[in-house]
């Protein structure tokens, strides 16, 4: 079989050409072309007659195999061969036909193109096989003539070409549909930009260095000036990204990427490409440094991949300014809540042993606020957030609340030295100069919780504590201070319902008149007794019912229990005994506290100057034009005011003469020792100041005869004390009037 194929080959290769027109050019590349027969001379005639080819700019290089599976395997080992001129009957009638499928079929190369030989026309393969498998030519060898070999060779590696351009141009669309879905998920300018670096790099297919420049305004942290900025890098050594283009010091870089900024248009160069992009008023230059220049296909496909890039770029700056809205405050345009809580998540999890975290709470904001208004209020806020940014440590200041600074720093920077200096001097908002105090919490890093929100709750629980302190404006977080919130917390709770359930009672401890003895008034004192029957003191649970608020309707309470008290002594004959009892400031604050005051006096039908208001010097301190207000109102009404504790606090006498009071209350600590010589000074003053002013005074806590003779001495007019009653119950109390009067 094969000799008579082979008597055939004699007619092969005549050569008809005279003019070969199909010689065009010389290139350095070749295309491969295997030649696969049983025939040793086929093979060097074929490659005489192809000897001088050059095909679109490349020489051919043959490859020879002499069998169908000798060809198999050589195809498998080579990835660039282009064509085959196969002969179909070799080793076996069909070997020709299972190298086509091995093609086809096992390794999936559908590029490859494969012209069918055959010695003779009776082992043409069907026109089924030659659709299905792709093949290009089919011919007898006797049709092989030069020029016919020319001509067929030529269309098939012209096919294989256009056949690979499709094929790159699919496979770049491909690596462009996935590359975008991938940069999909890129939220940040930063991660996007680097993103977008390596879809390109992949795309090209070469060793780059490239970058990605913008102008920082907007993108880079501090960057408010229009110059370029590196904005993602690859393949160059040092770290250029959030650095000014300049850094890189290349002037040809730096010159071509404004080029390309201002006239919009990509710039192509052999060695480098300069790629434009923009939307919806985001612009960036991508720079790329090539080591051989690009092909067509690659930069239809480089701009093609760059309409999504520009997509993309436009909407992680829109997620920026989504993802601003939601972490940053819009007035002072520092981070906000969440993200200072982002930050104190970073600095409890993290390595900062030396860092601390602080909350700034600025007192009386409200009233800045309600007195001149919520524009001098905002400039207020502005004016604080910009002195917060000028302690000089890198530290990071955020807006936590309406009138709260957070703030994370070295420890040596944010102490409460430099907190405090920095509300020395009064801010400008507007044209006024407003001073301002604060109050501050701090966490250091040995305590910090392990999650941010955790954290912010510990600065607060210092903060609040700082908040009470009246000498220091300040507290660091321990963790004894949670225990003591518990307990603070557990105790507010029982004593919310205890209240409910009527457990809290009125004691009365009577006060007298020194010269006669007898009972002029008395306290109202709250009781507290608990379901197991113990008591807790007032000096405990009072300050827990003012921090909840719960003083205020526990103060309702007793102005009206008092109220008909007093109504109660009024029927049993005792019209002058006065009840006296204690306010706290939360009552003032809430608004009505006149209003209800009258009530209770009018519901209960009793003369108003039978109820007597104790507050404490340190009300004052606070807010005192809110209770100075409120006295002066009540006391038009009749009603009675005592200052309690006097001597205690830090009120100035300018305040006692603004005050309506009615009577001075001595504290105890100025009379435990008035029996000792030189200890009864300021009890002797208070008694002066008292006579001077036109009030009565009353000694409180008097336990011993010494005392009540020392006070008769300095001319006292009232007592109070254990010596002669301590707070009891109101029927003890009547049977105590009983007595006494
Ligand atoms: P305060 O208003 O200064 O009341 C006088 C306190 O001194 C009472 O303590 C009383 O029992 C105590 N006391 C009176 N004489 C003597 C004495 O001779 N020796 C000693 N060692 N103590 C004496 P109490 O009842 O424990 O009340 C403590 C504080 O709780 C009161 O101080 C007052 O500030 C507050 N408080 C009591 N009831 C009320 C109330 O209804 N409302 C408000 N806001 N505060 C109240
Ligand atoms: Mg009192
Ligand atoms: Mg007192």
């Amino acid at each position: 079989m094969q000799t008579s194929e082979n008597s055939q080959d004699d007619f092969l290769f005549i050569d008809d050409s005279d003019e070969d027109e199909i010689l065009d050019g010389d290139g350095g590349d070749t295309w491969q072309v295997l030649i696969v027969d049983d025939d040793p001379e086929i093979h060097s005639v074929t490659q005489l007659a192809l000897s001088d080819l050059v095909v679109l700019g490349r020489r051919l290089e043959y490859l020879h195999a002499y069998s169908g599976q000798d060809a198999c395997k050589l195809i498998e080992d080579n990835h660039d061969i282009v064509l085959v001129l196969l002969d179909v009957v070799m080793e076996t009638d069909d070997a020709g036909l299972n190298v086509v499928k091995h093609i086809r079929e096992n390794l999936k190369r559908q590029d490859i193109r494969i012209v069918l030989r055959t010695g003779q026309p009776g082992y043409a393969p069907e026109e089924s096989v030659i659709k299905e498998y792709d093949i290009n030519d089919y011919k007898t060898k006797t049709e092989l003539t030069r020029r016919k070999l020319v001509t067929t060779v030529y269309a098939a590696i012209r096919s294989y070409q256009q056949i690979s351009t499709v094929t790159e141009s699919r496979q770049g669309l491909e690596k462009i549909v996935s590359g975008s879905s991938k940069l999909l998920e890129f939220h940040s300018i930063e991660t996007y930009s680097q993103g977008t670096l390596q879809q390109l790099v992949q795309l090209i297919d070469q060793d780059v260095e490239c970058l990605f420049c913008a102008r920082g305004q907007g993108i880079i942290d501090n960057a408010d000036d229009l110059s370029f900025y590196i904005i993602a890098q690859q393949g160059y050594s040092s770290v250029l990204t959030n650095q000014k283009l300049e850094t890189l010091k290349d002037e040809q870089v730096n010159k071509q990427v404004k080029t390309c900024f201002t006239q919009k248009k990509h710039q192509y160069f052999d060695d480098s490409i300069y790629l434009y992009i923009a939307r919806g008023g985001y612009r960036a230059v991508i720079y790329l440094t090539l080591s051989e220049p690009l092909s067509d296909i690659q930069k239809q496909l480089l701009e093609v991949s760059l309409t999504g890039i520009a997509i993309g770029y436009e909407n992680v700056h829109l997620f920026q300014k989504l993802n601003n809205a939601a972490y940053k405050d819009w007035l002072t345009n520092l981070p906000n809540r969440l993200e200072f809580v982002r930050q104190l998540d970073v600095f409890a999890k993290g390595d900062y042993e030396n860092e601390v975290a602080a909350l700034i709470d600025l007192n009386h904001f409200s009233d800045v606020n309600d007195a001149l208004g919520q524009d001098i209020g905002n400039l207020l806020l502005a004016a604080v957030s910009q002195r917060l940014q000028t302690l000089n440590c890198n530290c990071k200041v955020a807006r936590v609340g309406a009138d709260v600074f957070g703030i994370i720093g070295s420890k040596d920077c944010v102490t409460p030295d430099s907190l405090i200096a920095l509300f020395q001097q009064p801010f400008t908002a507007g044209e006024q100069k407003l001073p301002i105090n604060a109050c501050f919490g701090f966490c250091n890093k040995e305590h910090a919780n392990s999650s941010g929100v955790k954290v912010l709750n510990q600065i607060n629980i210092a903060l609040n504590l700082a908040k009470k302190n009246r000498v220091e404006h300040f507290a660091y977080y321990n963790p004894e201070m949670e225990d003591e919130t518990q307990w603070r917390l557990n105790m507010i709770r029982q004593l919310r319902s205890d209240f409910a359930d009527n457990r809290l009672e009125l004691w009365y401890q009577p006060q007298l008149a020194l010269s006669t003895g007898k009972v002029i008034g008395a306290e109202a004192l709250l009781r507290w007794r608990t379901a197991d029957g113990s008591f807790i003191s007032p000096a405990v649970f009072i300050p827990l019912a003012e921090y909840s608020g719960l003083i205020v309707e526990i103060g309702d309470w007793v102005v009206n229990q008092a109220c008909s008290q007093i109504k109660v002594l009024e029927e049993k004959g005792y019209s002058d005994v006065t009840i006296s009892v204690n306010v706290s400031i939360p009552q003032f604050r809430r608004g009505n506290f006149v209003d209800t005051v009258l009530s209770a006096i009018q519901n209960h039908q009793v003369k108003p100057n039978k109820l007597e208001l104790e507050i404490t010097e340190n009300i004052l301190m606070d807010d005192p034009q809110v209770v100075i207000d409120s006295l002066v109102e009540l006391k038009k009404y009749g009603i009675s005011i005592a200052l309690d504790d006097f001597g205690t606090g830090y009120s100035s006498l300018s305040y006692l003469q603004r005050l309506p009071l009615d009577r001075l209350k001595i504290d105890r600590a100025f009379i435990t020792d008035i029996a000792q010589e030189g200890q009864s000074v300021i009890a002797e003053t208070i008694i002066d100041l008292s006579k001077k002013m036109n009030l009565k005074v009353i000694a409180e806590g008097i336990e011993e005869i010494e005392q009540q003779e020392r006070l008769l001495e300095l001319g006292c007019d009232e007592v109070q004390g254990f010596y002669y009653a301590k707070p009891m119950p109101e029927s003890e109390f009547l049977e105590f009037l009983k007595n006494n009067n």
